[in-house]
Parts: C-alpha cells; sequence; structure tokens
C-alpha cells in the first residue's frame, strides 16, 4: 500500500473516496482523461483493499459474493522442506532463469525480442507463433510470484526493466499484439488488429492481464497494471463495437479468467459486464466449432468437446463469472461439464483431451458435412488412449485452474482432489526434473516399436519451437502451488494441498495466524501441524482435505486421537477450537500401493492396472529392467508386493517402488497381429517404478502406466 500512496503522490486516500467518474468533465483533454481515469481506479483499488483482509491473492475471491472460500495473500506460505520446497527451489534457480534465458535470447526464442520490436527498440521481424506474446507474459507472471516469495530486489528490477518495454510497445489504444504491432511500424498493411481469430490476440490480453493483477499484488506498483487497464479498455469498445464476426476472436480464451481478476483488482464494473458479455456472445455466430467449444451457445453445452485447452479455459473463466455474479446458469453448465471430464474423459494422471485428431461427438452425423474435425482435443466418452495420448500440459494446468475456482466457489474437495490428481502427475510431467526441459504431449505409454511417428517429441526439450505455450505456464504453476496449499473462509483456514511449509495468514476478519506444517507428504502421509501464533480466546475452524483416495484417515489433537471426528474420503475434516500457541494437529492419511482399473469401458486398458500410492501414479520405464527386457513383457498380479523405497533421479528424492512381477514371452512380435497366449513365467523380474512424472529423466526410454495384470 505505502508503495502506492508513494506512486501516485498522496498520503490519504480517505477523502477521495467520494470520486467517481461522473466527476470528470468532458472537456478536459483526451489524456487527461485518461490520467484521471487511472487516478479514480486507483483510488477504487485503494478504498478497496482497505475494506479486505487478503487482497493479494492469486486469485483474489476475498470479496466475490458467490466464492465460499478466498485465497491468501501470495508469499504467506512458504515452502521449508519435502516435495514442494525441492521443486519450488528448482523452479527459483533453473526454471525461471533458464526460460528466462531462452525468451531473451533471439537466436532461441524471439519472445522478448518481439517487443522490443514492437517498442521501436530494434528492428526486424517478428516470429515465433501468435500465441508468442502470451508465453512470454505466463513466464513474467512466474517471476512476480517468485518474487512474492523470495523478494529478491533483482526479480523486482526485471520486471521493472521488461514493463518499460512492454508499455512502449502498446499503442495509444491499449491494443497490444506484436505481431500487428509489428507489422504496422513498417506500415506494411500485412496484420491488422483481429483479422484472424488464429491470432490468439485475447489469448495474449487475457494473460498480459493475470500477469499485471499478480505483479500489482505482489510488488504494490502499477506500472503493469495501467498497461493492462488500458488493454482491457481496448477490449471492453472493441466488444462494445465489433460485427459478430470479429466478436468471435476468442480462440484458447484465458482472457475470460483475466478480465474477471481485473474486475477484482480495479472493482471497474465495466470488466465485469465484459466478462458476461464474451460468455454471452459465443454460440452466437454461424460457423462456430465444436473446436472451440462455440457451436452451441455456452449453456446449451451438455458434454466436454474439442480443444481441451480452450475448453478448459472457458471452464475456469465461467467459474470466475459465476464467483461474481452467482449466475446459475453458468454453474450448470459447470456441473456438467465437470461430471463429464471427471467420470469419462480425464486419464487416471488428471491428464486430459485424450485426442491429437479427432471428430467432434456432435458432428457425428450421416450427412459428412456436419462432421467436424477437432484437435488436441477430448474425444468420446472413455476414449482414452495411451500411446497416442495427447494430454497437453496447458490443457492439464488448464483443468487445475478451472478446478481451484470451482474449490473457491464451493468448498467441495472433490475439485480439491482433482487438482492435486493433475498437479502431482499430469502436469509436473510437463517438465523435467533439472527444469530445463519441456514435454507438450504426455503420453501414458511410449515405445520406440511403433511405426509411426507422432507430432510434438516425447523427449522432453529445452523449447517447443511451434508451440511453447506448455514451458511457461508450467513454470508459473509450480511457482504458485503454495497459493493453492491453503484458503480461507468465515470459518477458519482449509489445508487443501500438503506439504511442509509455514503459513502467515490472516483470517477473513483479518486476525493473523501463524502455523507449521510438516510433512513428507506425497511420500508419506503423516502430518503435523503447530500453531506458532493464534488470536487470543478466539474460536475458529481448521479444515483439513481428506483426500477421496484415502481409507482410514485419523486425526490427533494434542497427540490424543479424536475418533468422533468426521474422516470421510473425499471431504474437509472441520476441528473448531479456541486455539493456543503451541497446540498441535496430527492427520495420518494411510496411502498404501494400490493396483487401481479401469471402466471396462476404456478399451484401451481392460485386463491392465495402474498403480497408485497417495495421490502420485507410477510408471515403468525400460532403464528399471534388465537389458534385454521389454517393458511390454512385464505383467503383474493382484497381489503383487511392490515396496515403497527412496531413490534419486538427477538430484531430485524420488519414491519409487520395488518388486517382482510376471514376465511373458511376448518377444517375437514382428509382422506379427496374433498369436496364442502363451503362459507368463511368475516373479521372474524385478522391477521398479517410479511415479509417472518422473519418466523420461533417465535418457531415451519406453515407459507405460497402465501394465497387463496376469493373475
Ligand atoms: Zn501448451
Amino acid at each position: 500500500m505505502k508503495t502506492i500512496f508513494k506512486y501516485i503522490g498522496i498520503t490519504s486516500p480517505a477523502s477521495h473516496q467520494g470520486l467517481s467518474q461522473r466527476t470528470l468533465r468532458p472537456s478536459l483533454a483526451p489524456e487527461m482523461k485518461t490520467l484521471y481515469k487511472y487516478f479514480i481506479i486507483l483510488i477504487l483499488m485503494i478504498a478497496g483493499n482497505e475494506l479486505s483482509a487478503q487482497n493479494k491473492a492469486l486469485v483474489n475471491t476475498s470479496k466475490s459474493n458467490y466464492a465460499k472460500l478466498s485465497s491468501l495473500d501470495m508469499g504467506a506460505v512458504q515452502w521449508t522442506g519435502g516435495f514442494w520446497a525441492d521443486r519450488f527451489k528448482v523452479c527459483r534457480d533453473t526454471m525461471i532463469p533458464n526460460l528466462w534465458r531462452v525468451y531473451t535470447d533471439p537466436k532461441i526464442s524471439h519472445a522478448y525480442r518481439n517487443f522490443e520490436i514492437a517498442a521501436g527498440l530494434d528492428t526486424g521481424s517478428h516470429e515465433g507463433p501468435p500465441f508468442h506474446d502470451g508465453d512470454f507474459y505466463k513466464l513474467f507472471e512466474a517471476v512476480a510470484s517468485m518474487y512474492a516469495n523470495t523478494h529478491d530486489p533483482k526479480l523486482d528490477e526485471l520486471m521493472d526493466k521488461t514493463i518499460a518495454v512492454i508499455a512502449k510497445a502498446q499503442r495509444a489504444d491499449g491494443y497490444i499484439h506484436t505481431p500487428t504491432l509489428i507489422e504496422e511500424r513498417k506500415n506494411s498493411g500485412k496484420e491488422k488488429a483481429f483479422n484472424d481469430r488464429l491470432n490468439f490476440e485475447t489469448y495474449n490480453l487475457g494473460h498480459l492481464m493475470t500477469a499485471a493483477c499478480v505483479h500489482y499484488r505482489v510488488t504494490g506498483k502499477t506500472t503493469l497494471l495501467k498497461v493492462a487497464i488500458k488493454a482491457t479498455d481496448y477490449l471492453y469498445k472493441f466488444y462494445k463495437t465489433a460485427s459478430p464476426e470479429l466478436a468471435r476472436n476468442a480462440i484458447c480464451p484465458s482472457h475470460y479468467m483475466g478480465v474477471v481478476e481485473m474486475y477484482r483488482t480495479t472493482r471497474d464494473p465495466r470488466y465485469l459486464e465484459l466478462a458476461k458479455n464474451l460468455i454471452d456472445i459465443r454460440g452466437l455466430m454461424k460457423d462456430g466449432t465444436d473446436d472451440n467449444q462455440d457451436r452451441t451457445p455456452f449453456r446449451q453445452q451438455t458434454q466436454a468437446m474439442g480443444h481441451a485447452v480452450r475448453a478448459n479455459y472457458l471452464f475456469a473463466g465461467a467459474a470466475d463469472v459465476y464467483a461474481e455474479t452467482g449466475d446459475t446458469t453458468l454453474m450448470h453448465t459447470l456441473n456438467l461439464m465437470w461430471n463429464d471430464v471427471v467420470n469419462r474423459k480425464m486419464y487416471i494422471t488428471g491428464g486430459c483431451g485424450s485426442l491429437y485428431d479427432g471428430v467432434s461427438p456432435d458432428g457425428t452425423s450421416y450427412n459428412p458435412n456436419e462432421v467436424q474435425k477437432v484437435h488436441q482435443a477430448y474425444g468420446r466418452d472413455y476414449q482414452l488412449p495411451s500411446f497416442t495420448a495427447h494430454n497437453e500440459t496447458c490443457a492439464n494446468i488448464g483443468k487445475v485452474l478451472w478446478n481451484w475456482r470451482m474449490l473457491q466457489v464451493t468448498g467441495d474437495a472433490k475439485y480439491a482432489d482433482v487438482m492435486e490428481l493433475a498437479l502431482y502427475n499430469s502436469v509436473l510431467s510437463g517438465i523435467s526434473l533439472n527444469g530445463r526441459n519441456f514435454l507438450y504431449t504426455n503420453p501414458l505409454a511410449y515405445s520406440d516399436s511403433l511405426p509411426f511417428k507422432q507430432r510434438w517429441s516425447k523427449d522432453r526439450i529445452g523449447y517447443i519451437k511451434l508451440s511453447n505455450c506448455c514451458p511457461p505456464n508450467v513454470v508459473r504453476t509450480i511457482a504458485e502451488v503454495s497459493d493453492y496449499a491453503y484458503s480461507a473462509s468465515d470459518k477458519g483456514l482449509w489445508f487443501n494441498l500438503y506439504g511442509s511449509n509455514t503459513i502467515t495468514a490472516k483470517l477473513k476478519d483479518g486476525t493473523p495466524v501463524k502455523m507449521t506444517q510438516t510433512t513428507n507428504y506425497p511420500w508419506d502421509g503423516k502430518i503435523h501441524i503447530r500453531f506458532d501464533e493464534v488470536p487470543g480466546n478466539k474460536a475458529f475452524s481448521v479444515f483439513l482435505r481428506i483426500p477421496g483416495w484415502c481409507k482410514g484417515a485419523s486425526i490427533k489433537l494434542e497427540g490424543q486421537p479424536v475418533p468422533q471426528l468426521d474422516a470421510t474420503p473425499g471431504t474437509y475434516a472441520q476441528i473448531n477450537a479456541v486455539w493456543r500457541k503451541g497446540m498441535t494437529i496430527d492427520l495420518d492419511l494411510p496411502m498404501p500401493v494400490t493396483l487401481m482399473e479401469a471402466n471396462p469401458l476404456v478399451e484401451e486398458t481392460r485386463n491392465q492396472v495402474a498403480v497408485k500410492r497417495g495421490p502420485v501414479v507410477y510408471c515403468l520405464e525400460s532403464a528399471d529392467l534388465a537389458k534385454g527386457q521389454k517393458v511390454f513383457n512385464v505383467a503383474l498380479s493382484a497381489n503383487s508386493q511392490l515396496k515403497p523405497e527412496m531413490i534419486r533421479i538427477d538430484n531430485s528424492e524420488i519414491m519409487s517402488l520395488a518388486g517382482k512381477a510376471d514376465l511373458r514371452d511376448e518377444n517375437n512380435w514382428i509382422n506379427r497381429l496374433y498369436k496364442e497366449v502363451s503362459t507368463p513365467k511368475q516373479n521372474a523380474v524385478d522391477i521398479r517404478l517410479i511415479p509417472y512424472y518422473a519418466w523420461g529423466n533417465r535418457g531415451h526410454v519406453d515407459m507405460e502406466t497402465w501394465m497387463p495384470l496376469d493373475r
């Protein structure tokens, strides 16, 4: 707050609170009008923030009337050890510096150079995909989120310098999209604003808005926010005046989340109006597609289909609009989508979007002209292939964003279950353990014997030239996991994700609470919580998430069992007390090794099992078999004994599962499609399973997640 006062040169907001936009005089010069507008928005923000105890959250639902939960301020949770501290350290020391180097080295990527050219600071042409601006904003958001935790002045300086370039690139009317701006500088006439929906302008703008909100919340500076306000104003005016044809520019709508977050930051009611309008106009054009979820209006959709990143971003944005408006027609569709995805279209890793290319389920018709092609998309119900799973990392992250918002709105633990599943498995799989290399797709099996090449490398690579959307997305997500760990409500504090950390939080009424959580989760289900600072004589509740996968959870207070506490899987166990400094809670979440099977309608995995322990899904890699043995010849029995053993891969501590498995004599499949069944050799091979997310970190391997079940 101090920084803002300093920035706009006032000492107290109180005397300005009565100002409204009506006080603007029409005779003011346009620049003065703009200045006044920013000034008033800042006053609104200051006034709003003073009323709110928690306003520096990643997603700020503290004043959302239809959200049950709100988030803690960014930086309130500090990882202190174990799993997430390790990933966070790699994020701080390698992921962010490395990706920043990649994005600012024009020999590798033009992500930053495009802004410099658009700002007139350099010459040349735009290079990279049209959504590269959005990629850069995501990386910027990762830096800002990291700054919230470290307060490293070098990051602050880096952001200041970068913002100056982005601001200089922006057009006076607020439009900012480097492919167009660069051509405009050249007067080439080649690019026009919103010329082509595949230019991804609104996607880029959405990520600018989100990054700006995060930057403002963690630094108090309004430099990037001013750019985002101009851009949001531009978008507001654009949608007021655009033809329906132009207005359909909503590919991969990150801007629904972005616009709502801008509303939360500025309280400018036009932004909420814009967000509502963006959803309302979907599906009104004649040539909408299932791939883009706009063949039918959002409220008439009954199943998840089409491009999975676009779908999940749409759902997350609609959940944001619901949090502000309580529009039950939106929640109705969101519930249909969620049940469809989780019950019929989600991989065991939480991944989604199984198809590289396919046909829309809605396009099924005897008239071939009505069949619509979809790509990187949700398939039909139960269509979940392993080798050819697309599962874009961004789709899996989109699902985290969507479920996070559903959790904030409802407080229902089922959303936290999906978030956790995706985070530990199909999000983390998108980046190498050393933090330098990335996967675009996340298949559940890989074999060099497959006689065709799939698009996109199955070895993680440093820069995905055609589509680098996933790397900054996964990096920002890892930087922000601490923001998902807890929530606050009128009743108290909610534990969503477990990990060793310290919390310096405020309850909704502003009273401070400090706690320490100690655990080796997800490798061990024992969680110890200690109160370090509590409000005196004030009762509040602690809500402990009991994961849906966990049977037999138990809770101790001050070392004593509390059997009367309801620890039903898939709920939050509520403990209400007047807490004292030094009081402890011990939560035990048993996590035995568990064999999982899929619904028999998933034909790809009939008679196969996957191995799970706690929230972590396991896989078998050829790196863990003796030379000459093949991954696809290994079979598990129903009574397989797999023992947890810690190992290290690429300096990362990982819980492996070691044991014996059966071996099938299936070596001779060359030019053979079918053969008679042979008897497997029981317990003939030593195996070691590793967490799915850690696959492909020991060179090029064959891998599988679903294994045949022998006995
Ligand atoms: Zn992506």
